[in-house]
């Protein structure tokens, strides 16, 4: 096998090993990272804090509203007891309680209203809660069929790192160093082959003199265009 053969193969199983690392890249950044789950859990908590003031708003409309029915407790006491002979007094204390009334009317109506948007609300924090678990429950399963694949691609990539060993050993060391700085700089290409009369890379015609070097066991070769091997397969 000429040099560039076994170039050639290199490239092959050094394509495979890409692929593999680039799915293990992706299935790592996969787990780690689910955009729809952070997404419902600001939602979540979003929620959760708007059911928090609400809870907060009617505690201390609550605590407004008893205020005002302990003085009017107080009032009716006193009046009840017979404690005001005063008319004038009586009368005062009496419109003061109907002032009283229709203040603790108006905090009930209030309260009222916000237990039915605090309830509206935790119903929304239900459902979503609900959803929230459903999609962490599903991330759960695609978590574990990635962990499966990523263990099989592993045992893969280390079947083509045994496999690359040998093939490498027969290759320059000066023509490895060719081949890593033509990957890296020529789209992950170092060898290109010939392909009705053409380089398969960039397209270059081929004429049948220069394919019967390319057929040759010479150690380099490479197109004039793109400058990378050729290779006859
Ligand atoms: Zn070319």
């Amino acid at each position: 096998m000429s040099q560039r053969a076994f170039l050639y193969n290199l490239q092959t199983i050094d394509n495979q090993i890409d692929k593999i690392l680039d799915r293990i890249t992706s299935i790592d950044k996969k787990i780690s990272f689910n955009q729809e789950i952070v997404d419902s859990e600001k939602e979540l908590k979003s929620i959760q804090a708007s059911l928090d003031t609400k809870k907060r708003e009617i505690g201390e409309t609550e605590s407004q509203s008893n205020l005002l029915s302990k003085k009017l407790k107080q009032n009716n006491d006193a009046m009840y007891a017979g404690k005001i002979k005063n008319p004038k007094e009586l009368q005062s204390v009496e419109e003061e309680s109907a002032s009283l009334q229709k203040r603790i009317k108006v905090f009930d109506d209030k309260i009222f209203e916000l237990m039915l948007e605090s309830e509206t609300i935790e119903n929304q924090l239900m459902t979503h809660t609900q959803k929230h678990q459903q999609r962490l429950a599903t991330k759960e399963r695609e978590d574990q069929n990635l962990l499966l694949e990523r263990h099989s691609v592993m045992e893969a990539l280390e079947k083509l790192k045994i496999e690359k060993n040998p093939i490498e050993k027969q290759i320059k060391a000066e023509l490895l160093q060719k081949y890593a700085l033509l990957r890296e700089t020529r789209n992950k290409l170092a060898v290109a082959t010939v392909s009705e009369e053409a380089c398969s890379a960039c397209g270059n015609m081929i004429t049948p003199a220069e394919i019967q070097k390319i057929k040759s066991p010479i150690d380099e070769y490479y197109c004039q265009i793109c400058k990378r091997f050729l290779y006859h397969g």
